[in-house]
């Protein structure tokens, strides 16, 4: 077992590991492992050295062919996303789970937003120890759906991040828990990137870009750089630049002002790196210090545009954090030309699809028929969706070539929605599009509404009567039913009974958004002789959506028996 101690990174201090992993007992500050001996092997403070069993090799040290001819800068990635659970916080929590099973707790406790709570969650299954996961109460299940895949107890809390590290740390106290998070035996595990970089490269790198938010990833990276040259594995150690996004930046300024920044909150795309409260940034200001690195930030857009060209480029689909270090490149191309450039990719770009799908326009659902998709095709519509990633959807929309009977349809649309005062939002225009594209352009109705009415009775039903040219021939029913919708669908129904008789199977409403005005999409489903279709229409008004959709749906089932 390697000799060590449990040092305070600022004061000093030595703490014993039974008392503490977290923070000096007597100043507060971030703790460090020393050890006694200089190794060539990667140290850890384990009593035996760990071997992962959720993992085979090491992730890839990847040359980026294209990005490297296009800015004259050799740039390569270190493809973390390749770890077990999609990120590189797994050679830190394999080593914390180890830890605490080493320390005979009876469980593992943590706050997180996301990934670290995924990947703690996955070893602790795995060595079957208990895991508790503190999320904050807006955490979406989707950033969630590993945790709970890998069965960890999963608390949501009442507030944000910053309650459920609080409440955590109080928990842990509660029992015999083991509190993992940001700090230094997750340090130790994380340090292992550092080797495997060694051991790949077949040159030394000039420049580490590292995404950085509590800080505590540049300082395992540093550290195993720092212990590898003192064992001669390497001559020197690599310029780390530390990335931030310019929302969430509290170590770039941090550094700048050399002194800890905390913000009350921060607010970027690229969730897994805000961090108001940055725990290591002594370490960060240290490594950047240490290694004659830099500090610096990009702005969303630049993380939005980086983003996809890595995947567009590479073929890398990462989270939105790990387009940080490219973003850096691309703003000082003449510090890094012809310089040996690596890029940090920390993780999967499955893990955070949000991101994705708010800056591209959504597909339209298409009819099953391909004369439409051609159709569609032409329209345009999927240039304008690859050309406008990132970009205000508003100002694009109005560019979709339809062909003539469609736009008629939209205009229509658009005009009977104007008529009632409504202004559309960016989604309902998208929706009413989807409908466009999916509607029969060249759909004959042989049934028209003209009017209706609908009162409510005292018997709590609705009576409605509905005036409509059916085979154009003005005619007139009335119905009663348990509500508005109810009461004009049946009344259509009755009205068509002897020349086309359907049954009504199913309807659905679907509201788009707050506020009465919202637009409304009525799905209606009719059967005649057996066979049934759908369609859907959208209005303001609740009954004329319904009314619409009915209509369409019998002239499409009228259509096909004629
Ligand atoms: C956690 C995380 C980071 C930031 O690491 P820190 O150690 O908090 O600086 C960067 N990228 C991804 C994908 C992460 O999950
Ligand atoms: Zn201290």
């Amino acid at each position: 077992m390697p000799e060590y101690t449990l040092n305070c990174f600022l004061c000093g201090k030595i703490n014993d590991e039974h008392v503490t992993s977290t923070y000096c007992t007597s100043c507060g500050g971030v703790l460090t492992v020393n050890y006694q001996s200089v190794r060539t092997e990667i140290q850890y403070p384990l009593k035996s050295t760990p071997k992962d069993p959720l993992r085979s090799g090491m992730t890839e040290l990847r040359y980026l062919a294209k990005l490297s001819a296009r800015y004259d800068i050799e740039i390569w990635a270190k493809m973390e996303l390749q770890n077990p659970s999609g990120c590189f916080k797994d050679r830190g929590s394999h080593i914390e789970v180890l830890k605490a099973l080493e320390l005979n707790r009876e469980a593992i406790c943590l706050a997180s937003t996301g990934n670290m709570a995924a990947s703690v969650a996955m070893y602790a299954r795995y060595y079957e120890i208990p895991c508790y996961v503190f999320v904050p109460e807006n955490t979406s299940e989707g950033k969630l759906a590993q945790a709970n895949m890998f069965d960890a107890t999963v608390l949501r809390i009442k507030g944000d991040f910053t309650n459920c590290e609080q409440l955590c740390k109080e928990f842990a106290k509660s029992g015999n828990y083991y509190l993992a998070g940001d700090y230094v035996y997750r340090e130790e595990g994380q340090k292992s990137v550092s080797y495997e970089i060694i051991e790949q490269q077949n040159e030394e790198f000039d420049y580490v870009l590292i995404p950085v938010g509590c800080g505590t990833n540049f300082g395992a990276i540093h550290k195993g750089f720092k212990e590898a040259a003192a064992a001669g594995l390497i001559e020197r150690i690599p310029r780390l630049v530390c990335v931030q996004p310019e929302k969430s930046s509290p170590v770039v300024e941090g550094i700048a002002k050399r002194t800890k920044i905390v913000k009350d909150s921060v607010m970027t795309m690229a969730t897994a790196v805000a961090a108001a409260d940055p725990i290591d940034f002594h370490k960060v200001l240290h490594g950047v210090d240490d290694t004659l690195g830099h500090a610096s930030i990009a702005t969303e857009n630049s993380i939005l545009e980086s983003l996809r060209e890595m995947a567009v480029t590479e073929g890398i689909f990462t989270e939105p954090a790990c387009a940080l270090p490219l973003s850096a490149i691309k703003h000082d191309i003449d510090l890094y030309r012809n310089k040996r450039c690596l890029l940090l990719l920390t993780g999967t770009g499955l893990k955070d699809t949000t991101v994705v799908t708010r800056s591209v326009l959504p597909s339209p659902i298409l009819p099953n028929d391909v004369a439409q998709v051609l159709e569609y095709l032409d329209s345009g519509y999927p240039a304008l969706q690859s050309e406008s990633f990132g970009k205000p959807r508003d100002t694009v929309l109005t560019q979709i070539k339809f062909s003539d009977d469609r736009r008629r349809l939209y205009e229509d649309y658009l005009s009977r929605i104007g008529k009632k005062g409504k202004s559309l939002t960016v989604r309902e225009r998208e929706v009413l599009q989807t409908l466009v594209f999916n509607d029969d352009a060249t759909l004959k109705l042989p049934v028209v509404v003209t009017d209706y009415r609908v009162i409510m009775q005292k018997n709590g039903l609705v009576a409605s009567t509905v005036t409509a040219i059916l085979n154009e021939q003005e005619c007139e029913t009335e119905h009663e039913g348990v509500g508005p919708l109810d009461s004009v669908l049946g009344a259509m129904t009755k009205l068509t009974s002897a020349s086309f008789p359907v049954t009504l199977v199913n309807h659905h409403l679907e509201i788009l958004g707050p506020g009465t005005n919202a637009l409304v999409v009525a799905s209606i489903t009719l059967t005649h002789e057996g066979l049934e279709v759908e369609a859907k229409a959208a209005s303001p008004d609740v009954i004329e959506a319904g009314l619409n959709a009915w209509v369409k749906a019998f002239s499409i089932l009228y259509k096909k028996f004629s």
